[in-house]
């Protein structure tokens, strides 16, 4: 199997969080080691309500993540498990800006990380990754971004493939964005963005017309017939995510329009988004995908193909 979009704050082990936080002393709660306590810090309830209670998952995973001696094991651990299941490519995202609380720069932390890269890929003959960089949608971050673009451009083909775009979409349109991603092009950076999951079919023409090669999530492209034309034309990769989309409420009373995507042509892929925080895995993804929708083998099978052929690794 291979999967495009998967975050690795998202994706911890928790019992990695558990130790990670003890070695740092952070304090979960009143009973911070109890197993039950953490899990609900981590995942989300089966009746998640919105995006905020989604988002709230991360705050743990980030604040133990801040060197990259722990990034580096949590891409070294995401892989193992990720290849125990079968997924044998993959490309991991993260914002290293997100990373920096105890003063480590982006370069320090996307080190960490591709050492966890290299670390994990030989422990896990076969297993083939990349690292995407995120950008973060925000008001005064511009500067960091660009950071995140040129600490891309230096790890480019060394354990980094491409940058994405993710964040608060619904706050923070797609559109203010074109000046970064020009800068990501004239750098030769091939990116994804995170678009019409919180936002309409417009994101998703903004980060085409930016020059996005995939787009994350994407889902609300079914609300404009002449976008589902153009992404199944130029055979542009969805990077969709149905138990996240779920969780989040992405198509708030709308049926999940992955069935449609798939059979107006588009290159509909399957991910996780978020391992731990969505409680999922490919498999069970596929799994999901099968009973909801009647998705055969077969079209599973053209799934994967879709989401080989859309790798920047
Ligand atoms: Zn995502």
């Amino acid at each position: 199997m291979t999967e495009l979009h998967v975050h690795l704050d998202g994706s911890l082990r928790p019992e990695s969080v558990r130790e990670m936080a003890e070695e740092q002393h952070i304090l979960l709660e009143a009973d911070p080691l109890h197993p039950e306590t953490l899990a609900g810090m981590l995942t989300v309830p089966a009746d998640c309500r919105d995006l905020n209670q989604y988002l709230a998952c991360f705050d743990l995973p980030l604040q133990v993540l801040q060197t990259p001696e722990y990034v580096s094991r949590a891409v070294k651990e995401l892989i193992q498990d990720m290849a125990a299941e079968g997924v044998m490519q993959a490309e991991i995202r993260f914002a290293p800006q997100l990373h920096g609380a105890k003063g480590y720069g982006q370069k320090e932390i996307t080190e960490g990380a591709v050492r966890g890269l290299r670390e994990g890929t030989a422990l896990c003959p076969g297993f083939r990754g990349g690292l995407i960089l995120c950008c973060m949608r925000g008001s005064d971050n511009q500067k960091a971004n660009e950071e995140t673009l040129q600490t891309a451009s230096a790890f480019l083909g060394g354990g980094v493939c491409a940058v994405d775009l993710a964040g608060a979409e619904a706050l923070y349109p797609t559109s203010g964005y074109e000046a970064l991603f020009a800068l990501a092009r004239k750098a030769g950076l091939p990116f994804t963005i995170h678009a019409g999951e919180a936002d309409g079919a417009k994101s998703v023409w903004d980060a085409l017309r930016f020059g996005a090669e995939r787009i994350g999530h994407g889902v609300r492209s079914v609300d404009d017939p002449a976008l589902c034309r153009y992404l199944a034309d130029h055979r542009i990769p969805l990077e969709v995510c149905y138990t996240s989309n779920l969780q989040t409420k992405a198509m708030g009373a709308e049926p999940h329009p992955i069935r449609k995507l798939f059979d107006m042509g588009i290159h509909v892929t399957v991910n996780t988004d978020n391992r731990t925080v969505s409680h999922t895995t490919m498999t069970e993804e596929r799994r999901l995908l099968q009973k909801d929708f009647g998705f055969t083998e077969k079209e599973l099978a053209v799934m994967e193909e879709y989401a080989r052929e859309g790798c920047f690794i």
